[in-house]
């Protein structure tokens, strides 16, 4: 359904098609890989989800720029590297896919006014990211200028790490979408967008950049190979941290909602739990972890059965 309005991108006034922030194509890998074909949100874990935040921001033409980079990022990173390809070459269209999440998910987080408390010095250097992104996505400039993109990814299994480590960390690498803007005080401010297994950081302000090396996503062309980066410690606490909260949600999904996913899976042929990817996370965090701390829930539960919705 259309709405009329000014387009968010090229700020003509249009007919305003409705688009995803985090595209489509995502959200259905999510699902065709859940033995149940169902996801949840993590706010509110109780009401399953079909796909994704969708808003009526951009003209036609805009949203169809945006669609074929969503159409190249699905084809030739996303799926081959959920197939475990490595390493994995792209093409110019990978930098304008990356800038346009990053642009669509400042934009979204400012406007619901979730960083207004944010210095002032912060937002100024959000409107320049915003205002570089946008030259950028109307081929109005040759590149996003200081405000680069950092693409990680996670899609393998964490072996083994010097530092603290969740034990929900597969589960939430491999099978969650979030979107955020962090904070690291004010020399690091970055946006962050999370696909499954696959990690996108958009600069806002970055001073030292020598914590991100080997991940910037060139202009032209490049290659991403996994075996061959450096993570940043900030950004490793930060997943942990959400790991573990969304490890904290799921405990607290109502007892009727968790009867409901045990009888989604009781209807299932074990052939088709085990070979889903939901069960694979799982897996590895148990193999990390061991089966009394994955399924540890320190909660009034006392039901055994595996959340792995
Ligand atoms: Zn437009």
């Amino acid at each position: 359904m259309a709405a009329q309005g000014k387009c968010r991108l090229c700020e003509q006034d249009s007919d305003l098609q409705e688009s995803h922030i985090i595209p489509k194509f995502v959200y259905t890998y999510l699902k065709d890989t859940s033995p149940t074909k169902k996801i949840r949100e993590a706010n509110n874990v109780n009401l399953r989800k079909q796909d994704g935040i969708k808003l009526h921001w951009l003209c036609k033409a805009c949203e169809l720029k945006f669609s074929s980079w969503e159409k190249y990022f699905s084809e030739n990173i996303f799926h081959p590297l959920q197939n475990g390809q490595n390493p994995v070459s792209y093409n110019d269209n990978f930098l304008k896919f990356c800038v346009s999440i990053s642009w669509r998910v400042l934009k979204y987080i400012l406007e619901k006014k979730y960083i207004s408390d944010f210095s002032d010095e912060i937002q100024i250097k959000i409107q320049n990211a915003l205002s570089e992104w946008k030259k950028f996505l109307l081929n109005q400039s040759a590149n996003p200028g200081i405000h680069e993109q950092h693409f990680y990814n996670l899609s393998g299994t964490i072996e083994n790490s010097t530092h603290p480590t969740s034990s929900n960390i597969h589960r939430y690498l491999q099978r969650s979408v979030a979107i955020d803007v962090v904070n690291w005080g004010p020399k690091v401010v970055i946006v962050y967008a999370k696909f499954p297994g696959l990690i996108l950081t958009g600069f806002i302000n970055v001073e030292n950049r020598n914590d991100f090396r080997d991940t910037k996503v060139h202009v032209k062309n490049g290659v991403l190979n996994h075996r061959k980066i450096s993570f940043p410690q900030q950004l490793w606490d930060y997943l942990n941290a959400k790991a573990e909260v969304t490890k904290k949600i799921k405990q607290e999904m109502s007892q009727k909602q968790k009867e409901k996913i045990n009888a989604d899976y009781r209807k299932l042929p074990i052939d088709e739990i085990i070979t889903s990817g939901t069960f694979q996370a799982l897996q590895k965090d148990i193999e990390l972890y061991g089966i009394e701390e994955v399924f540890n829930t320190n909660t009034d539960d006392n039901s055994s059965e595996p959340k792995i919705d």
